[in-house]
């Protein structure tokens, strides 16, 4: 194990950002970025430890963006810890944390919107209006700005994963996008900022949420009918308690499509409320 005595520096604005990095890259050094909101958690932890390996110089950014918050969402609740999240990061050894206020990201005048047609519409796009655009209008912005060699998203958030895939290609911005596994409590809940929402009793329900997907993936590696196997899950996370469910679907892993047959690379998707969170999983089927 190593041990890191920290010497976490942050930026504020772009232009401190990027002195940094291009003396870095005159240096010879690699790059890798991990965008979040902060409120850290092991799961985030797990994102810089995975760009520790692959790259020289990590560097986190925490941006709460208003601009993938519908106004009816929990933009002002959103759980805002940055004492606590700077000492998290100087404990693993990131080298640099971005965190810019609203103005400096979207300073007066801002006009721009990056949308990605079709992949944004659907799943938890059909749930929350403009919520992908803001995503990927904020995560062009960020890549832009510190220009890394990779940039490191969980597959917690698979549609956004996608998304941003999709658009990174599209543009030609020159950053490898990697992909890095949920983690999860030993219960299978996915960590997420917003469990913070869950009162004590939620939380003994939660994780019925990723016990039916994975019971639904199985049975359809298994040979069972695609929609009465996402059916079933629907009903299942209702039955453990949760107050509503936004979507089950099998979807093809890596262009969203609505899932033919089990022997697509596969996907389920899934959205639902509880109390005050709303929770989103996703597990692969998995392929024999
Ligand atoms: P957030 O702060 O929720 O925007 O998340 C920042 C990054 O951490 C995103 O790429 C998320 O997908 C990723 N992330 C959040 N929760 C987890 C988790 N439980 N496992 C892996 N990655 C995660």
């Amino acid at each position: 194990m190593s041990v890191h005595t920290g010497n976490l520096v942050a930026a504020r604005d772009v232009e401190s950002l990027r002195s940094r990095i291009q003396a870095w890259r005159r240096e010879g050094l690699s790059v890798a970025l991990v965008p979040t909101m902060g409120a850290l958690h092991k799961g985030h932890i797990t994102l810089m430890e995975r760009a520790q390996n692959m790259a020289d110089r990590v560097v986190a950014s925490i941006f709460v963006n208003p601009k993938q918050f519908a106004p009816s969402e929990d933009f002002d609740a959103y759980p805002r810890r940055e004492t606590e999240d700077y000492e998290m990061l100087n404990a693993v050894g990131v080298h640099l944390l971005f965190a810019p206020d609203v103005a400096a990201m979207y300073p007066p005048g801002f006009a721009t919107s990056v949308q990605v047609a079709g992949l944004t519409d659907i799943l938890d796009g059909a749930h929350r209006a403009g919520h992908f655009n803001g995503v990927a209008t904020v995560v062009s912005k960020l890549l832009l700005q510190a220009l890394p060699d990779i940039a490191l998203f969980g597959e917690k958030d698979y549609q956004q994963l996608v998304v941003i895939k999709r658009f990174v290609a599209d543009l030609n911005i020159p950053v490898d996008i990697i992909g890095v596994p949920t983690v999860r409590d030993p219960d299978g809940l996915a960590l997420s900022s917003r469990n913070a929402y869950l009162t004590p009793a939620e939380r003994e329900i939660a994780p019925a949420l990723n016990a039916a997907l994975v019971k639904a993936a199985k049975a359809i590696a298994g040979g069972a009918d695609i929609a009465a196997a996402t059916k079933a899950a629907a009903a299942a996370i209702l039955k453990a308690g949760f107050t509503s469910v936004d979507y089950v679907e099998a979807r093809h892993a890596d262009t969203l499509a609505l899932l033919k047959n089990a022997q697509e690379s596969g996907r389920i998707l899934a959205a639902g409320h509880l109390g005050r969170a709303r929770l989103i999983d996703n597990v692969p089927i998995p392929q024999k």
